[in-house]
Parts: C-alpha cells; structure tokens; sequence
C-alpha cells in the first residue's frame, strides 16, 4: 500500500458519539486488514482483542505458510534448504528485509534466532564487559522478571554477586513511571562505574516508553555500553535502532509482531561490533561464515554481520510464521500502521480522560504516561477485579496483573476505533454501576 509520511501532530477534534467512531473507521486506510486475521469468538461473535502486546493474533496466511514448509520437507527431506519453490537457506535474508524498516536497522544487524531470554543470556556474555571500577549494570526495579532471572543468573555464571553490580531504577512513588531525565541522571551521577545499560524500551508494566535516543547518549557519554529488552516496542512503535546508535538490542516476536506463541527472537547487534575481535561471544556452527560452514573446520570463524552470533540450525517452521506476519506489516506499509496508531492513541486518550476527568471517587488511574504506545495501563484503586471480570463477560480481552491493573493494547493492523469506542461504554457503565 502506498505509504503516506507520517505526521504526528493531529489536529483532529474528536467527539464523543458511537457515529464518530464508526466515521473514524469508514476513513480507515487500514480496515482490510482486520480481515487477514483470525479473531476468538465470545457468545459467537469476534471479541474484542485487546491483547496484541501479549500473543498477537494468527495471521490467515500462516496456517499455508506452514503447510508450505512441511510440503517441501516431504518432497525433498534437507534438499529443501538449498532447492524448491523457497529454499529455506533463503529465509533469513528474506526476514532481516522484510523487518528491518520496522525497527529502523540495517539488514545486516539483524539475526533471527532462538528466543527472547536465551538471547538475553547471549548478548550480556558479549557486551557486558566489565574492566577495573566499572562493572555496574543499570536495569529497572520492575523490570519483567525473566530479564531479571536472566541478568541476576549471568552474573552468578561469571562469579559475580548480583548485590555488588546491579543498579536498580525506582520509580518515584508507587504506581508512577520513571522519569527519563532520572534515568540520565542515574547515568551521569553513577557513569564511571556503569559498564551496562540494559533497560526495556518499553515497560511491560506501564506501557511507558523510553526515550531510548537520549538514554543511548547518556550511556555512551558515560563510557558505558546499552542494550535494550525491545519485547514490547517492536511492532508497537517507531524504533531507530542503528541511528541512535544502540549497541544491541533483543526481542520476541509473538506480541506485536503477531509471529506465534513462542515464536523465534531476534537481536540487533550495531555494525561497529560485527567485526571487533575485542567482543566475547558464545559460538555455534550456524554463527560460521556461511561460505565455509560445511567444510566444518575445528576453527571458528564468525560471520562479518549479526548472524556471526547465530548458534544453531535456523527453526524454519517458525521463520516461516514470522515472514508471513511480516508479510502483513509490508502490504499495509509500516508508515500507515504508524499513523492509524498515533490516531488510536490520541482517540484512546482523549476517551480515557472523560472517565478519569468524570469519575469523582479518583478509583480510576491512568498508570500510563503520554510517552507510549499501544498499551495503556488503568489502576483501579477499588474493585479492579470486579471491573476485569465485567469487561471479560461483555467480550473484551484485556489483561489483568495483580494487584489492581488493566492492560490494554488496541493495535492498528487489527483493532477498528469503534472497538475501542465500545471499551469506553462498557467501562464507563461498569463505573457508574459501581458508584451506586
Ligand atoms: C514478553 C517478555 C519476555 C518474555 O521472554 P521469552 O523468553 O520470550 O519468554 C521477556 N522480557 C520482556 C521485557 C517481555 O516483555
């Protein structure tokens, strides 16, 4: 689709009627694309799937694009890798083009490979390089729990105590996000000791974003390297990897990216690094210069690009999910996606602050602050779960975190204005009931 620049300032006035909505979706560019995709039913009808930042939903065209792939293994067993109508030793080039628009990276910092955690695992064995007083790393107190387990677990693997080394950013007060400019000042204060930034771009929590340009300066400012958990960014909002020169990032691919439960990770690893002999990584046969990978030589000898850090035979059954789902983010072109997203945002928002402006108990909280993506994050000070479970019946799918708090992520490629005007009712009924 023919992609139109993105602007960011709307000066669209929004009016709070179901016929605006409905207007908002009828100028839609995107609203085909809803058809692509496969929606749970609730008493028979699609719900209303809010849950794009947790397992996006299966594409049409993934269940052939499977099918395709075990076709060519039946007819021609390994040959398939190099022979066929897709040979799969093509796939990962096919994927690195296909997503690197997306994130804003050269095709040649990218590697598809393994999951999420692993990879985390992999990138702290190269870029965290502590020598002499700096050895902290800087993570978030919140922080999602398996970046933690990884970190904290890295660190005991090299002999190091995770109390001596880490770094951990609070927010000011309970349920409030943390401030970029704390998180430079963090950087400025502690920088000689600080050999790692290692922070999501995204909040898992809050839904917060980052200002991952300004951090990166901050960091390597300081002398420190930084690396981004982007598991909640990529497919969500505009990324630019390789200009603002982050050192590497990681990320799953079955939240915004719609690739599948479990689907196969991705790194970035800036160009700078590709061939710096300095950087320590964990090896495997597939990080092997592909021209000479085969002849199977006791010494390795990396590729000059991302895949240099591949470890193992490329998972094409799951490759074959991520190509087609970003098949998907080429036909609607990732600028339109941008666009209908900041005008959801905005839509969601101006919404979002009736009910907060019109709700003089002060039980419903907006964790979320104004720098963000898809997902916002509602604290509900009483009755959360009853609220939680009153959307579930109406047949929203939004998520529920202990103790108090609702996500929820209306996606461009999927979500329409009038799904998300239909959440603002019921929630807004659901409130009125309550104060009764
Ligand atoms: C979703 C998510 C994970 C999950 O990791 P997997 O290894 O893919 O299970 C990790 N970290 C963050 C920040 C996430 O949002």
């Amino acid at each position: 689709m023919a992609e139109e620049q993105v602007q960011f300032s709307f000066t669209m006035k929004f009016e709070k009627t179901h016929s605006f909505a409905v207007e908002l979706d009828a100028h839609d560019r995107l609203k085909d694309f809803r058809k692509w995709f496969l929606f749970p039913k609730h008493n028979g009808t699609e719900a209303v799937y809010f849950l794009g930042n947790s397992l996006g939903l299966q594409p049409v065209s993934t269940r052939l694009a499977l099918a395709k792939v075990l076709e060519q293994w039946a007819e021609l067993g390994v040959e398939s890798f190099f022979k066929g109508k897709d040979p799969w030793l093509d796939f990962h080039d096919q994927l690195v083009v296909k997503l690197s628009p997306v994130v804003g990276a050269n095709p040649a910092e990218l590697s598809i490979m393994n999951q999420l955690t692993t990879n985390i695992h992999l990138m702290l064995a190269s870029f965290y390089k502590p020598s002499g007083s700096r050895k902290k790393i800087l993570i978030e107190s919140k922080a999602f729990p398996s970046d933690q387990y990884a970190v904290d677990s890295f660190l005991k693997t090299i002999g190091v105590d995770p109390k001596e080394v880490l770094i951990e950013l609070h927010e000011k007060k309970q349920n409030e996000h943390i401030d970029d400019a704390d998180i430079i000042d963090m950087i400025t204060q502690q920088g000689d000791e600080i050999a790692l930034v290692f922070l999501g771009g995204v909040n898992y929590y809050t839904g917060q974003v980052f200002d991952m340009q300004k951090i990166t300066n901050a960091a390597h400012e300081a002398g420190a390297l930084v690396g981004f958990d982007l598991a909640h960014a990529v497919g969500n909002i505009k990324l630019e990897l390789h200009n603002w020169g982050i050192d590497f990032a990681c990320w799953c691919s079955y939240k915004y990216l719609n690739a599948g439960p479990g689907a196969v990770g991705a790194v970035f690893i800036n160009e700078k690094f590709h061939s710096d002999k300095s950087i320590n990584r964990l090896a495997g046969w597939w990080g092997n210069n592909a021209d000479n990978r085969f002849l199977m030589k006791r010494e390795f000898e990396p590729s000059q690009d991302a895949t240099g850090w591949q470890l193992s035979t490329p998972s094409i059954l799951l490759f074959a999910c991520l190509k087609t789902s970003l098949s998907i983010f080429e036909h609607a072109g990732w600028n339109n996606i941008l666009i209908k997203h900041e005008l959801m945002k905005e839509y969601l928002q101006y919404l979002l602050e009736d009910l907060i402006n019109g709700d003089d108990t002060g039980s419903l909280q907006c964790l979320t602050p104004a720098s963000r993506g898809c997902q916002v994050s509602l604290y509900f000070t009483q009755h959360g779960k009853i609220i939680f479970e009153y959307l579930t019946q109406k047949g929203f799918m939004v998520d529920w975190r202990e103790p108090d708090v609702i996500r929820l992520a209306p996606v461009p490629l999927y979500n329409s204005f009038s799904e998300i005007w239909n959440f603002y009712e019921a929630l807004k009924l659901i409130l009125q009931e309550i104060k009764k």
